[in-house]
């Protein structure tokens, strides 16, 4: 297929908008798959979302993982290539949404025709707009008896300047308005700027590991074209390996996802396809690396910007004697996860463990059910914390922490308050849009988060405004989504990218059990609001840890002060006590059972704790 009859895009829009949805259909009109095929699956006359592969999506009903179907559409008798590729909408993975751009030349942008624009939406349009992607803009849903396209694209007019004469009006469930969408892509959608006479370069733009083939990349063809036999190696921008030997491969297949694998041998320029050469561990090959022939010389691709994780957390094998495989499996599904780093990192109750950054913590709670999921890990995760940054005085307190200028996100690493200069948190800029009935309750909200507004309330239509607010991001990453959600019963939406540092008033919280201080515990919290997160967190521990056949004191305090306590009973001597004697078989498979409640527990302090306490602890 010549680059003139390609198109590469993908569909863009606030979570739930019916992205997944919209891709089932353009593969189902275009041939590539029929709902008929898959009746048995997951049941007939239900929305399939053919490319939410993951169970953890399945399960979640959300995208996390960006996907591409290759499909192959006719447009007045000629034939096309159009490389769809479907994206997450939650802000967690907007990480996701930006490599998928880097390999498009248009977006479809969706909004539901009932709920407007939202506060992805407007994220995601601006992402687009600066790579100077064209945008289709689409409002879905119009089945649906209260949705108001009209109203809908005056929103899109008001906020992004489209003429509202180029929006489409569709249903991606009844499928209507669907063909117009194929049509608008031909039409619409420049082809790739690619070279086919030129040296091969390739990005790989995403990857996952297998057992049998090793590490397969999604490549997207910009120069000339890569053939099954050829010997490459992987290039990146940033990369410090100047003057090293690079590892050769020998590509060993080739093909487009439509969305099975097909094999083709080939990809040329302008192709979006996957490759594998037998790469075999998780280090050789890096996410935005450009492929090409081993004897060549060239300029690399340049990459998407790395990931900033937005906050860190510890995670330890239940049995330290895991710690190799947990090594493996993160590394494998790292490759599958841009947005996490991973650094080593040693605690005294819960031994060898890694450090984690996440770039949220819906996203730190997928990675750790895809890690159990999809690897059988069997891990603990300490609690979440941002990234601060601290400048200390005094010879030996620089010489612990290894420099004046430093970084925690640990708290049990935080310096003694004495030795500490000066201390930044991280702050974001936040974006809500709101029915403007819940103007209020939202700049309440925000000022118990200790928020700054950076403009009035700007209105988006008769009813509904954007707000903007500068948060402290510790104040945002657990709950304030949730609690945003409740409080406008579900209408508000929010997004926020990242700010400056600003100076703060932050102290530690550390936590007893029966006396003996849990370092993994202890959280970093402004200052005026050690009194209330101390209580807060000592009754929620109260509420977590199980019950034992002592008794348990909880305690928090912060510097060396208690400030909160509270106590778990001890429960009533063991679980067969009233079986005197009875059947055998029963009393087994209680003590089985006992034998295996204990097991999901870590032991710390000699207190069993639920693996999940720590990330439920902040939790409100
Ligand atoms: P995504 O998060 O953007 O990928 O959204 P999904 O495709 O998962 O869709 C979210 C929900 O909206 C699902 O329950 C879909 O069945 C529903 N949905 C999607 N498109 C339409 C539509 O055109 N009409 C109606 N009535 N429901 C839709
Ligand atoms: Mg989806």
């Amino acid at each position: 297929i010549p680059v003139s009859h390609i198109r590469n895009f993908c569909i863009i829009a606030h979570v739930d908008h019916g992205k997944s949805t919209l891709a089932d259909r353009l593969l189902e009109f275009t041939g590539a798959w029929s709902p008929s095929e898959h009746k048995g699956q997951q049941g007939a006359g239900k929305t399939q979302q053919v490319l939410d592969k993951l169970q953890v999506e399945q399960e979640r009903g959300i995208t996390v993982k960006a996907q591409t179907a290759s499909i192959r559409y006719t447009y007045d008798g000629d034939e096309f290539l159009l490389n769809l590729i479907d994206t997450p909408g939650h802000v967690d993975f907007s990480n996701e949404v930006s490599r998928s751009l880097a390999v498009c030349q248009g977006v479809i942008l969706l909004v539901d025709a009932n709920e407007g624009v939202q506060a992805q939406t407007v994220a995601n349009f601006y992402m687009a707009f600066t790579r100077e992607l064209v945008v289709i803009p689409v409002l879905n849903k119009c089945d649906l008896k209260n949705a108001d396209p009209e109203w809908a694209a005056s929103q899109l007019q008001q906020l992004f300047d489209i003429d509202t004469s180029t929006v489409l009006k569709i249903s991606a469930k009844t499928g209507m308005g669907v063909d117009d969408v194929l049509r608008s892509i031909v039409e619409r959608i420049p082809p790739p700027d690619v070279d086919r006479g030129a040296a091969l370069r390739a990005l790989v733009f995403d990857g996952w590991f297998e057992r049998y083939r090793g590490f397969l990349t999604m490549l997207y063809v910009v120069d000339g074209s890569i053939k099954v036999n050829d010997e490459i190696v992987f290039t990146s921008e940033n990369s410090d390996s100047d003057g090293k030997v690079k590892k050769k491969y020998i590509v060993k297949g080739l093909g487009v996802l439509q969305p099975h694998e097909e094999s083709t041998g080939v990809l040329e320029a302008g192709q979006v396809g996957y490759m594998f050469c037998n790469i075999r561990s998780a280090g050789e090959a890096q996410l935005g690396s450009t492929a090409h022939k081993s004897k060549d010389l060239i300029t690399p691709l340049s990459a998407f910007p790395p990931a900033q994780p937005m906050v860190y957390a510890g995670l330890y094998p239940i049995d330290q004697s895991q710690f190799q495989n947990l090594r493996i499996a993160l590394e494998k599904l790292l490759i599958n996860d841009s947005g996490v780093t991973m650094e080593m990192e040693t605690s005294a109750a819960l031994g060898a463990g890694f450090r984690l950054g996440f770039l949220g913590l819906l996203h730190m709670e997928v990675f750790s059910q895809r890690l159990a999921q999809e690897f059988g890990t069997d891990t603990i995760a300490t609690t979440p914390s941002v990234r601060y940054k601290m400048t200390i005085f005094g010879e030996k307190a620089i010489r612990k922490h290894g420099g004046e200028n430093i970084i925690v996100s640990n708290a049990a690493e935080m310096p003694d308050l004495i030795h500490i200069k000066e201390m930044l948190e991280p702050l974001v800029c936040a974006t809500i849009i709101t029915p403007d009935t819940y103007i209020g309750p939202i700049v309440k909200l925000c000022m118990e988060r200790r928020g700054k507004e950076v403009s009035a309330p700007a209105a988006i239509d008769s009813k509904r405004v954007m707000m903007k607010y500068i948060l402290p991001l510790n104040e945002i990453v657990m709950d304030f989504h949730d609690t945003l959600k409740s409080l406008s019963s579900g209408y508000a939406s929010f997004d926020y990218e990242e700010h400056d540092y600003a100076p703060s008033n932050l102290a530690k919280l550390d936590f007893m059990l029966n006396g003996i201080e849990v370092r993994e515990l202890s959280i970093i919290v402004h200052e005026s609001k050690v009194r209330e997160e101390g209580r807060r967190l000592v009754d929620k521990l109260c509420e977590l840890i199980p019950r034992e056949q002592f008794g348990i004191v909880v305690q928090a305090s912060t510097r060396g002060k208690i400030i909160a306590r509270g106590n778990i009973k001890p429960y009533r001597k063991d679980v067969t006590a009233k079986l005197y004697g009875g059947d055998i078989t029963r009393r087994n498979k209680l003590l089985a059972r006992q034998k295996e409640g204990k097991e999901r527990l870590k032991m710390v302090a000699n207190i069993g704790l639920p693996r999940d306490t720590f990330i439920k602890l902040l939790k409100k």
